[in-house]
């Protein structure tokens, strides 16, 4: 978010980091276009919970005086940006996959219509309030230094009612798809479950994720932390392998934005040929188990 916002017009841009044991992160947001860093760091601040961030942005945005906050989206993010728009009777932007300027004003790209067609959106008002789908743009390291701002902690009553009970999280192995630089992915076509078994070896032999169409999640045969696409997550690795993989508007949407599509698929008018950069049309049980061996033998492993 904060590399887009460096270009987006002359005026400044500040990251603000609120959370707890957070603050050597400041150095990180400078290198990446901030110009200023505002850090709320604090053990009330701890648990993932919406309103007490709520507290320490809006006292930011005022601060501040910001005109604008971007939002990288997330379950939490979601929260804190509803909160903040009511607290500050602000407008919000939601599910936006771009952000320009146009005449000076702010101007948001946002799908719509299940993402068959892309609507430019604005603002009424102040502040402007965006959340942009994660994995939209690429981080560039400017190398700035940013100047480091402590934000005061103080939460209102109400904020602090709901406390966090427990917390749990699903056992992954290797690397999320969101920070993957290489994924392989299986659909439908894989046949069941038990052939996941082809697509986690080929991406153990390239080192990346593995990713999931709905179609498979819905059936159970993989998790919904997998799944790439307009009700799952947007991805934009190095490569993206789709195996069995139709390429249907909803599951594009979540990976066209990657550098190099590669698709395998027996089918030679599936619609994922019409934006992958190599295509091989042939049965998946015969070309992912091959391709991995290629791959291990190319790193001579
Ligand atoms: C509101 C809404 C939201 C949605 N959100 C998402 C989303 O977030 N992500 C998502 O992925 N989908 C989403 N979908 C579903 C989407 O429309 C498709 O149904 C889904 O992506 C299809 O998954 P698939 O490609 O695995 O299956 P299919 O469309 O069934 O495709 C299977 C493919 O495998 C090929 N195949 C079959 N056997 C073999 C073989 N042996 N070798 C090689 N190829 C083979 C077939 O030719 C076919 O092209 C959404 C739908 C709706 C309505």
């Amino acid at each position: 978010m904060l590399s887009k916002a460096a270009t987006l017009g002359d005026a400044e841009v500040a990251g603000a980091i609120v959370g707890a044991g957070i603050a050597s992160l400041a150095q990180e947001a400078g290198r990446h276009g901030a110009s200023k860093v505002w850090i709320a760091d604090d053990p009330a601040l701890d648990s993932p919970l919406p309103q007490p961030r709520v507290d320490v942005l809006a006292r930011i945005v005022r601060d501040g005086g910001y005109d604008t906050v971007l939002f990288a989206a997330s379950v939490l993010a979601a929260d804190v940006a509803a909160g903040l728009a009511a607290r500050l009777e602000a407008g919000l932007n939601w599910d936006l996959v771009d952000l320009s300027l146009v005449d000076g004003r702010l101007v948001g790209t946002r799908p719509a219509l299940g993402d068959s067609v892309y609507v430019d959106v604005g603002w009424k008002g102040g502040p402007q309030i965006a959340l942009i789908r994660s994995g939209t743009f690429e981080p560039v390291a400017t190398g700035g230094e940013a100047e480091v701002v402590q934000s005061p902690v103080e939460l209102e009553d109400f904020s602090t009612k709901a406390t966090m009970l427990e917390r749990a999280h699903a056992e992954q192995a290797g690397p999320s798809i969101e920070d993957a630089e290489i994924i392989v992915a299986g659909g439908r076509g894989l046949g069941g479950p038990e052939n996941f078994a082809l697509v986690e070896d080929l991406a153990k032999a390239l080192g990346g994720a593995v990713a999931a169409t709905r179609a498979v999640v819905d059936a159970g045969w993989y998790p919904y932390s997998a799944q790439v696409g307009q009700t799952g997550k947007n991805v934009s690795p190095k490569l993206y392998v789709a195996c069995g993989i139709s390429g249907a508007i909803q599951h594009k949407v979540g990976m066209q934005s990657s550098n190099t599509i590669v698709a395998i698929n027996k089918d030679p008018n599936a619609p994922i040929f019409e934006f992958s950069d190599l295509g091989v049309v042939g049965d998946l049980h015969q070309v992912v188990p091959k391709l991995a061996e290629l791959v291990r033998a190319r790193k001579g492993a």
